[in-house]
């Protein structure tokens, strides 16, 4: 694979994200953004389209055309106790009684509505459905601590039991420290009792290639990290899981990139899409993976499960179900990547659709 996408410069740098290597120029959250970016055409898989075009091949389970890898990020749950009495002592010091008495009722109830991962499992499993969950596994000092994991056990527990995947939401400064990365993997597999195999980082804070290093060193089986914030599409080119290159070392990386296309916040919010422009866009990329047998990761945060946002994200669950598609989560489908992958012609690819 790597063979043929080296045959063309433009190609190969935009799938090994040359760019990103060479320039330290980052946003705000030191994210390489979509529009710092020389290539442009981000809603054209061309990396995967020149596979294709010679003929690889794919094949998901039971003959689906196309795989929707969903999942959320969950950033907030409730806030507990203290940090609740901290904002109300805020709140009032600061003469904001508004917030404060916002505040109060929460007291009484350690649930809030962003704790609704029952809820999702079970909207998803009426799709014929399932999905990742990452969650954050920081310590109270860190920071964007927002809840303690171990209050989450029996919730985890059970999205895990009822076959949801639970991954690693590492925090705002993990994907660039081992010591961290290593530590919040193990507290989460503290919580959960099992190895954690999947990973994307807080606001997409990505480096390329240092974060997939520290990935396969700490043993992830994948990450699904690598979109652009500010515009859904393919960052480097693939509508398929790969296996990164890394252009210090010359060498291929054993962790797999489950590219991410769409988050809830980049379609809504930042590209300033009212809702049908938005579904436009959402239905084109759906369009694009489903022509290249791909897999298109979507990215909706819980606390996005209300409103037009939920009618948006049952609207992508039902395009899938009416079209086939494997609904699943990333560890699902990074294990039968492991084992089928994106094949060369003649390399006894048999079954399709
Ligand atoms: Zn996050």
């Amino acid at each position: 694979m790597t063979d043929l996408l080296r045959q063309d410069e433009e190609i190969w740098d935009l799938f090994t994200r040359k760019e990103e290597c060479e320039r330290r120029d980052r946003d705000g959250y030191g994210r390489f953004p979509y529009y710092r970016s020389r290539h442009r055409d981000v809603c054209v898989p061309r990396a995967s389209q020149i596979l294709m075009e010679n003929g690889f091949q794919c094949e998901y389970p039971e003959g689906q055309p196309f795989a929707i890898c969903l999942t959320h990020d969950i950033d907030t749950v409730y806030k507990p106790l203290p940090i609740k009495g901290y904002e109300i002592v805020k709140s009032l010091r600061d003469g904001d009684f508004s917030r404060a008495g916002h505040i109060i009722p929460q007291l009484r109830s350690k649930k809030r509505p962003a704790w609704n991962f029952q809820e999702i499992a079970e909207l998803e499993d009426s799709y014929g459905a399932c999905s990742s969950f990452y969650f954050l596994a920081l310590e109270k000092d860190d920071r964007d601590y927002a809840y303690a994991i171990e209050d989450l056990e029996q919730e985890i527990c059970m999205l895990h039991d009822q076959g949801w995947e639970v991954g690693l939401h590492g925090g705002c400064r993990t994907y660039c420290d081992p010591e961290r990365l290593l530590a919040e993997k193990r507290h989460l597999e503290k919580i959960l009792s099992r190895k954690v195999a999947g990973f994307r980082n807080h606001y997409l804070r990505f480096r390329v290639p240092d974060t997939w290093e520290l990935l396969e060193g700490a043993g992830f089986l994948y990450d699904t990290t690598l979109g652009y914030p500010d515009c859904i599409g393919f960052r480097n080119g693939m509508c398929h899981p790969f296996r990164p290159f890394n252009l210090n070392t010359g060498r291929e990386m054993e962790v797999l990139e489950i590219p991410l296309a769409v988050m809830d916040r980049t379609l809504l919010l930042h590209m300033r899409l009212n809702i049908e422009q938005a579904w436009d866009e959402m239905e084109r990329v759906l369009n694009t993976v489903e022509r290249h047998h791909g897999v298109i990761t979507v990215l909706w945060h819980n606390e996005f499960m209300i409103g037009t946002s939920l009618q948006f994200y049952k609207k992508i669950l039902e395009y899938g179900r009416d079209r086939g598609a494997w609904m699943t989560g990333g560890r699902e489908i990074a294990t039968w990547w492991e084992k089928n992958g994106l094949r060369p012609p003649g390399d006894g690819v048999t079954g399709g659709p």
